[in-house]
């Protein structure tokens, strides 16, 4: 009995030191994020908690349930207007633990994670609900098509307004947030390029949510982007810091210690932003090394020229922190096959500049800027097959070119963009022979 009474109270200071050791968090505040291919509901906490979450079907809903926590935020105030969640309540599972749910009025893919505390947030529980129906795909790669059905395609260039959503970027006086800044600039630079014959901006953010730094090269690089143009405006510790500057990625490190810096809080991003489910593999990592090496230098180069001339028109319209193009390894300008560079606009930590960067024609000034150099870069150096070559040619409606040893007329064709029966009529041709030295007439249009 003595025993039994002992290995009793024993037992309870051990439940006692289990529930006091557990994860305990309440959730003290909800946000939410619209992005066009899901919604995200993160929750603030005051600790660290565990969760488990399902979904319930007739009616459609997801349930979460949360050991240990209360609710201290108010859901009534989330809008959930255009998002798949038709309303969210909240209840006791017991005397110790939160339940919520989710009610649907469409289906979602749910995923859920918890991020550890940052320098911008304390522990975060967060909830993706994915759209299910997946965006039309055509059968054909548009790589094909584009690229060898078009001689006079329009050139690409993705446009990455930083951060988003749950990761302001950095935050000024008057409590201005770099991401609506840089959006700003974003869709003005998209406007500019929409209207410049030969021009198609595709904007990598369209709204205020986040991407994950990796998904926005992949984006581009989907997009089939000539040029990567990510626009941010940062902050440094010290307020004096100002002006905007120009930056191409650098494998071997920083040009600075402003460089250090910068990359360091640009790259930490992803931890504001959210990203939980999306971290590579050590494999994806080597395998990216590689690809890196194998095909950096070509763009690195280009790089390096395109943004010396949007930093020369930058200096036209804003103080310049540099007067060179600037290198620090950037996670988002990783991308090995496109162009990339990264434009900081200013400091958003210097009041004066802050002042002028909340402004719409200083944003539009700074976005015409990059826009300049851009289009001077790609009219002095258009890419093959592209609108502004054609151009450059005079527009004729045929090339010359002259045979070399190992051309077949239906190379030829092919490396042009016309079908081998275009060539043969273009040329009148009788047979499909061709020696060194011939020239050969080669449709444009
Ligand atoms: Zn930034």
């Amino acid at each position: 009995m003595k025993f039994r009474r002992w290995a009793l109270a024993a037992t309870a200071l051990l439940c006692m030191a289990v529930s006091s050791l557990s994860w305990a968090g309440d959730i003290k505040n909800v946000r939410l994020w619209l992005a066009p291919d899901h919604t995200r509901l993160v929750f603030d906490l005051s600790g660290p908690i565990s969760h488990k979450l399902f979904t319930l079907s007739n009616p459609s809903r997801i349930v979460l349930d949360v050991p240990a926590s209360k609710m201290k935020a108010s859901l009534s105030q989330l809008d959930l207007k255009g998002t798949p969640v038709k309303s969210i309540r909240s209840g006791r599972r017991n005397s110790r633990d939160l339940r919520i749910v989710l009610d649907l009025n469409t289906k979602v893919k749910p995923r859920s994670f918890e991020l550890a505390p940052n320098k911008k947030y304390g522990h975060r529980l967060v909830v993706d609900l994915v759209k299910t129906s997946k965006p039309k795909t055509t059968t054909v790669p548009s790589s094909i098509s584009k690229k060898q059905k078009d001689p006079r395609r329009n050139i690409i260039v993705a446009i990455d307004a930083g951060h988003g959503g749950e990761d302001p970027g950095a935050i000024g006086p008057g409590r201005l947030r770099e991401k609506v800044v840089v959006m700003s600039i974003a869709n003005e630079l998209s406007r500019l390029l929409k209207k410049e014959p030969g021009f198609t901006p595709e904007l990598i953010r369209k709204g205020d949510y986040y991407i994950p730094l990796r998904k926005r090269t992949q984006a581009a690089r989907k997009k089939e982007a000539d040029l990567f143009v990510s626009i941010h405006a940062d902050a440094f510790k010290d307020p004096r810091a100002k002006g905007a500057s120009v930056w191409a990625l650098s494998q071997r490190g920083a040009s600075s210690e402003m460089g250090r810096w910068l990359a360091g809080r640009e790259n930490n991003t992803d931890l504001v932003g959210g990203v939980g489910t999306l971290s590579l593999g050590g494999k994806d990592e080597v395998l990216a090394g590689v690809l890196l090496d194998m095909s950096m230098t070509a763009s690195l180069t280009d790089s390096r020229e395109i943004g010396g001339y949007v930093l020369k028109n930058l200096g036209r319209v804003a103080h310049l922190h540099k007067r060179a193009v600037q290198h620090a390894g950037f996670v988002v300008l990783k991308s090995p096959d496109v162009p990339s560079i990264l434009v900081e606009t200013g400091f958003i930590s210097n009041p004066r500049e802050a002042k002028l960067l909340s402004t719409r024609s200083y944003q539009n000034k700074i976005a015409k800027a990059v826009f300049d150099g851009v289009k001077q870069h790609f009219t002095r150096k258009p890419p093959a097959m592209t609108y502004l070559a054609w151009k450059a040619k005079g527009g004729a409606a045929s090339s010359r070119y002259k045979v070399v040893r190992g051309d077949t007329l239906s190379v030829i064709a092919n490396r042009n963009g016309v079908t081998l029966n275009k060539l043969r009529k273009f040329n009148k041709l009788k047979s499909d022979t061709i020696r060194i030295g011939q020239v050969l007439q080669i449709p444009t249009s």
